[in-house]
C-alpha cells in the first residue's frame, strides 16, 4: 500500500499534487510519502510484536537522512555497509547500540571507526576479517560484539545479482567454518561472538526460501548448544519483496506467521534489516517528457530523467510502472506500445520498454512508480548531469531534502594540475 494516488485525475502524495511540487522544484524530482515510509515501518513491528524484534533499516535502500531521521524516531535501529553509512547513521542521530555493520570489505579505519562509535555489532563476512577486527579491537583496548554471517546455500527466486545467500556468491561464511570459528573462538580474545546472521537476497516474494534459511540456522544453534556454545541475537537480514508489477508479494504478517513459529522456545533476539520493504513503495521519481520520437520502428518517449537517476532497469532489467502525473478520465482511451528512454548516450538508458502507454505529449510528466529503494542512493552523475532533487511529503506539507546538485558541484573536488596551465 502506498500514498500516491489519483484525486480528480491528478496523481497525489498524501495531499499534496506531485505537479505543483514538479513545476516548483523542476524534474527530474524524487518524491517521498512520509507516511507510507512509516507506516511500512509500523506494519512490520507490528507483525512481529510476539519478539520485539530490533528492526535495522538497511540505510543503503535509501540513505537521506530525512529518511533515516523520520525511521530512527521512531525507534528503529540501522544496518549499514560502510564507514559513509556509519557517519550518516550517526549524523540521523541513530543510537549506535542498534547499529549493525555488514560488508565483505570493511577497511581498518572503518572498523576502527565502528568500534569507537559503540556499535551492537559487526556482521563479519570472513575468517581473515574476523581475525582483523580482533586485531584492530585489541589495539584499540575494547571488546568488540561480533555476529557471524553465515551463507546458509539456500537459492531464493530473484534476480541472480540480487541473490547473497548461495554459497557461491561472495557474502557470509559456511556452515562448517562457522562451527569450527565457534569452537575455537577462544582465539578470539576482544571479540563477543554473540550473534548469526543472514541475508538471502533482496526482493523476495515468497516465504519458502526465508523459512529454509532460517531453519538451518536454527539446527545450526541447537548443535552449538551441545558444545555449549550459546547464540543471543539471530538476524534474519532484509530481502522482504514489494509489489513493482504484478509480483504478490507475501505480507509482513504472512511473513511473520511463517517466521516466528521457527523462533518458539529458542529465546533468540531477532534483529531484521528490511530496506526495500520500508521505502521501496515510499518513493516516486517524476521526470518530464522532452519529445516523442518515432522512427520506422518504434516510438520513443524521451524524458529528461535517466539511468544516472534511477539505474535499476538497466541493471536488473527491473519493471517500473510509469504514470501520467494527469491521468486521463477515459476507461477506454487507446493504449500505443512505446520505450521509454532518458538523455543518456547509452542504450541501456530506458525506464521501460515496449510498454502500453496511454498517450502523452511534449511536456507532460511521469512518475517512475515505486523509486524510493535503490534509486537516488544508486544514482550518478554520468554524463555529467547534477543528481536530483528529493522532496519529502508530510500530509499537506513538501520538504527538499535535498537540493538539485549545481553544476559547481559537478567540479567540485576536481583540479587542473598548474603543468596544464602553462601555454
Ligand atoms: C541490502 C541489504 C539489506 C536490505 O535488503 P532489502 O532487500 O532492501 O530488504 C539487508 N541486509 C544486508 C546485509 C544487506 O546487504
Amino acid at each position: 500500500m502506498h500514498d500516491f494516488k489519483y484525486k480528480n485525475n491528478h496523481l497525489y502524495c498524501e495531499q499534496v499534487k506531485v505537479e505543483d511540487l514538479a513545476v516548483k522544484y523542476g524534474t527530474p524530482l524524487y518524491v517521498y510519502s512520509h507516511h507510507t515510509l512509516i507506516d511500512h515501518y509500523i506494519k512490520l513491528r507490528k507483525a512481529f510484536v510476539q519478539v520485539f524484534p530490533l528492526i535495522c533499516y538497511s540505510v543503503k535502500a535509501n540513505s537521506n537522512l530525512a529518511i533515516l531521521k523520520a525511521l530512527v524516531k521512531r525507534g528503529a535501529g540501522l544496518d549499514i555497509v560502510s564507514g559513509g553509512e556509519l557517519f550518516r547513521a550517526l549524523k540521523a542521530g541513530c543510537p549506535p547500540g542498534k547499529i549493525v555493520y555488514a560488508s565483505v570489505g570493511k577497511t581498518d579505519k572503518e572498523i576502527e571507526d565502528a568500534i569507537k562509535a559503540g556499535i551492537l555489532f559487526f556482521n563479519v563476512e570472513s575468517l581473515p576479517e574476523m581475525e582483523n577486527i580482533n586485531r584492530i579491537a585489541k589495539k584499540l583496548n575494547k571488546v568488540t560484539n561480533v555476529a557471524i554471517r553465515l551463507n546458509p546455500d539456500v537459492e531464493p527466486k530473484t534476480h541472480k545479482f540480487i541473490t547473497t545467500g548461495k554459497i557461491t556468491n561472495k557474502f557470509g561464511i559456511d556452515l562448517k567454518s562457522a562451527y569450527n570459528i565457534l569452537i575455537y573462538h577462544s582465539n578470539f580474545s576482544n571479540l563477543k561472538i554473540c550473534g548469526l546472521h543472514i541475508h538471502i537476497g533482496s526482493q523476495i516474494t515468497e516465504g519458502s526460501s526465508f523459512v529454509a534459511a532460517i531453519k538451518k540456522v536454527i539446527t545450526f544453534i541447537n548443535e552449538l548448544k551441545k558444545e555449549e556454545i550459546s547464540i543471543q541475537y539471530l538476524n534474519i537480514g532484509g530481502g522482504l519483496g514489494i509489489i513493482y508489477d504484478n509480483e504478490t508479494p507475501q505480507t509482513a504478517f504472512a511473513y511473520a506467521k511463517k517466521i516466528l513459529p521457527l523462533f518458539k522456545k529458542t529465546g533468540l533476539k531477532v534483529i531484521m534489516e528490511p530496506g526495500r520493504f520500508i521505502v521501496g513503495n515510499a518513493g516516486i521519481l517524476v521526470v518530464n517528457v522532452l519529445y516523442i520520437k518515432s522512427t520506422p520502428k518504434k516510438k520513443f518517449i524521451i524524458v529528461d530523467g535517466g539511468m544516472n537517476d534511477l539505474i535499476r532497469p538497466a541493471l536488473y532489467g527491473a519493471y517500473h510502472k510509469i504514470l501520467p502525473l494527469r491521468a486521463n478520465g477515459d476507461k477506454k482511451q487507446a493504449l500505443e506500445k512505446a520505450d521509454v528512454v532518458g538523455p543518456i548516450c547509452e542504450s541501456a538508458d530506458f525506464f521501460a520498454k515496449e510498454r502500453e502507454m496511454p498517450a502523452v505529449k511534449e511536456g507532460d510528466y511521469l512518475a517512475v512508480m515505486s523509486a524510493g529503494a535503490y534509486g537516488f542512493s544508486m544514482s550518478s552523475n554520468y554524463n555529467s548531469r547534477r543528481r536530483a532533487e528529493e522532496v519529502m511529503v508530510s500530509s499537506a506539507k513538501a520538504f527538499v531534502i535535498r537540493k538539485r546538485e549545481s553544476y559547481g558541484d559537478l567540479v567540485r573536488n576536481e583540479a587542473i594540475p598548474a603543468f596544464l596551465l602553462d601555454l
